[in-house]
């Protein structure tokens, strides 16, 4: 089984564009949207959901108010500002917790003299499986504010191979998130091959550099694919030029083309909208991806 990660060093690159045609171009694979704090690929390929379950990460306290004598400690003891006061109908002055504040440290629960918090898993989000008209998506929804998001992009790449395995499907396109942090890193170890789309311009070459020492740190073999390159044909060329110089491959180039967001609106891939133009340069983009994968 191969898995190919789709990563930036931005976001806005147009990755996620490009890993939808890919799911589409496979038409075997399964896709997983690793890219859980902004997932967006359901938008493109239209999911059924067949399968869902809860995401819980770390702990939050809820003061059970009843057994609540007042005292403050909890409050005293909060160096996130979490507990706050209120009074009772009776008048009573009692504590609560706001769970937006709380990072579940269980400071409170341990020092509260009438044992009244309690510390419990958080619920985090959702994870589903899901048949498009490109096969399995395997993709995730994170509640607002909350964290852990590398923790579910694994569980995501968990459920993709499993589902891959079940299934005999032989490949894994991977739209991973965007940046150098948690869930990059959970989205691209042990792949078998990253491809980083940047766009011509200096933010999108410096943050390209940042991205590709987190691949060379993992040993991921990396491809790079300048999106919109005609809109800088200079600095597509520096890039290009960087590229090959720190020992990657350059997979590609996508032009600019005001098609792409017609098949957005459309909710198709521009591969499915249009054989020229940007969506001719895809299909060359994932034939160049095909003979490294086969490598
Ligand atoms: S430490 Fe316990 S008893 Fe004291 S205010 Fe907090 S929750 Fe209430
Ligand atoms: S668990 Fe930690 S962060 Fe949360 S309210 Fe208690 S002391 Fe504050």
């Amino acid at each position: 089984m191969k898995e190919l990660v789709i990563i930036s060093g931005k976001g806005g690159t147009g990755k996620t564009s490009i890993a939808a045609s890919f799911a589409v171009l496979a038409g075997n694979a399964v896709t997983a949207d690793c890219d859980v704090d902004a997932a967006d690929l359901h938008l493109v390929l239209a999911p059924q959901v067949q399968q869902r379950g809860g995401f819980r990460s770390g702990h939050e306290a809820r003061i059970r108010t009843e057994d609540c004598g007042g005292c403050g400690v909890c409050a005293r003891l909060c160096r996130f500002g979490a507990v706050g006061q209120q009074q009772g109908p009776d008048g009573a002055v009692t504590y609560a917790i706001d769970p937006l504040a709380c990072e579940g440290c269980g400071l409170c629960a341990r020092y509260c003299p009438q044992q009244a918090i309690d510390l419990k898993e958080r619920d985090c989000g959702e994870w589903f499986v899901s048949e498009t008209r490109c096969g399995p998506l395997v993709h995730a929804s994170l509640d607002a504010a909350a964290e852990n998001s590398g923790k579910l992009v694994s569980l995501v790449r968990d459920k993709a191979r499993t589902v891959a395995k079940e299934g005999g499907r032989e490949l894994i396109i991977v739209d991973g998130a965007p940046g150098i942090g948690c869930p990059v890193i959970a989205s691209l170890t042990g792949a078998t091959a990253v491809l980083i789309v940047t766009e011509p311009t200096v933010s999108g070459a410096h943050d390209l550099e940042r991205v590709a020492a987190v691949a060379r740190h993992f040993a991921v073999p990396a491809w790079v694919c300048v999106n919109k390159w005609d809109l800088n044909p200079g600095m597509t060329e520096q890039i290009e030029a960087t590229v090959r110089r720190q020992g990657m491959q350059v997979a590609g180039r996508v032009r600019y083309d005001r098609d792409v967001t017609a098949a957005q609106v459309a909710a198709r891939t521009i591969v499915e909208f249009t054989v020229n133009g940007a969506g001719g340069d895809v299909r060359a983009l994932w034939l160049e991806m095909g003979r490294c994968l086969t490598v």
